[in-house]
């Protein structure tokens, strides 16, 4: 089975290419070729750089992914790549919706062209629900995104619908909530306090800055989540949406305790609130309900959410001292 992944170099695409070689796929990702001469942005791809094959491409070119699909041939795309900075301004980061739609729409229409058998996954996200109504939100609950990059991928999910129900695609979107992993992005929250914790018992940083500790998410554990993804590619119903997700609340307040704990160490010791970072905070919070895609496809989170911040911690710690704790 051959595979292509947008967004390979992300945390989602680095464990996704991992989990497919490990089952015997061949691998092709998708990268700019900015990223490509830029060792940093391939870290994550360290360990199986001689095992996967790299194809850089702007996925808003639609003739460059017209060859490259044409090249590859996937049986199975993984369209994870996405601006993924969550504005809640209109003012910056317009261009979200046009790249983000874009990218999905093209790739869409290459693989309809070419291949319209390959098995097509998009990378949805529970900023699709915004202002949601009710908690947790399942796969019924009414869009109402209120980010640009909500947006977008409510946009890229109708696309995605229509070219399933009007092409008869193999094509699905996971809602995804929010997932971490030691190699999440150092713009998320869970990221930031990690290494944050990291550089405070390195003494490297007296304090860590934060915005409103009270925000609750619904966290789970990448590695998890992009098997998830498989799974719905090998659906016997066929393509279906389905909510990935722990069901689970926790507040950032709970996450810094039980990460500052690993060092032994007291959160309240070493955190300032600065409101710079503040969000407008939902009223109801994003909490998924994932009892659809555990029933249909057995599938559910596992890894408890202290072993997630453990080994965030400890592999931030281990990277910037090069021991562990
Ligand atoms: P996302 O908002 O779900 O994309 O994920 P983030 O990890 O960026 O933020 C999760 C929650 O943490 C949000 O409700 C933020 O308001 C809250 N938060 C509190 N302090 C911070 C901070 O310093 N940085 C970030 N990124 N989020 C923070």
């Amino acid at each position: 089975m051959k595979a292509l992944i947008t967004g390979i170099n992300g945390q989602d695409g680095s464990y996704l290419a991992e989990y497919l070689l490990s089952i015997g796929y061949e691998v092709h990702g998708i990268i700019r070729r900015s990223s490509l001469e830029n060792a940093q942005k391939l870290s994550n791809l360290r360990g199986i750089m001689d095992r996967i094959v790299l194809h850089p491409c702007n996925i808003e070119d639609h003739l460059a992914l017209y060859k490259l699909v044409n090249n590859v041939k996937p049986d199975e795309c993984y369209h994870l790549a996405a601006s993924s900075f969550v504005s809640y301004s209109f003012d910056e980061e317009a261009t979200i919706i046009s790249t983000n739609f874009t990218s999905t729409h093209y790739l869409l229409s290459c693989l309809k062209e070419l291949k319209p058998d390959c098995k097509f996954y998009f990378a949805g996200s529970s900023e699709m629900f915004g202002a949601a109504e009710e908690a947790p939100q399942d796969e019924k609950h009414k869009f109402n995104p209120r980010s640009v990059y909500g947006i977008s991928k409510v946009a890229s999910y109708y696309v995605v619908k229509n070219y399933r129900e009007r092409y008869g695609m193999y094509a699905c979107t996971g809602l995804t909530y929010n997932h971490e992993s030691p190699r999440r992005d150092y713009s998320f929250v869970t990221r930031k306090i990690s290494v944050g914790i990291a550089k405070i018992y390195l003494q490297q940083m007296p304090k860590l800055q934060l915005g409103n500790i009270q925000a609750v998410r619904d966290w789970g554990y990448a590695p998890e989540y992009v098997q998830a993804m498989w799974r719905m590619l090998h659906n016997p119903q066929g393509p279906k949406d389905y909510v990935i997700a722990t069901g689970i609340a926790h507040t950032v307040q709970e996450f810094l305790q039980i990460a500052f704990a690993v060092v032994g160490l007291h959160y309240t010791d070493y955190i300032e609130i600065n409101p710079q970072f503040f969000r407008p905070s939902e009223q109801i919070p994003l909490i998924g309900n994932a009892s659809l895609i555990q029933a249909d496809l057995e599938w559910r989170a596992q890894k408890p959410f202290s072993e997630i911040i453990t080994e965030m911690v400890q592999q931030d710690i281990q990277t910037l001292s090069g021991q562990k704790p």
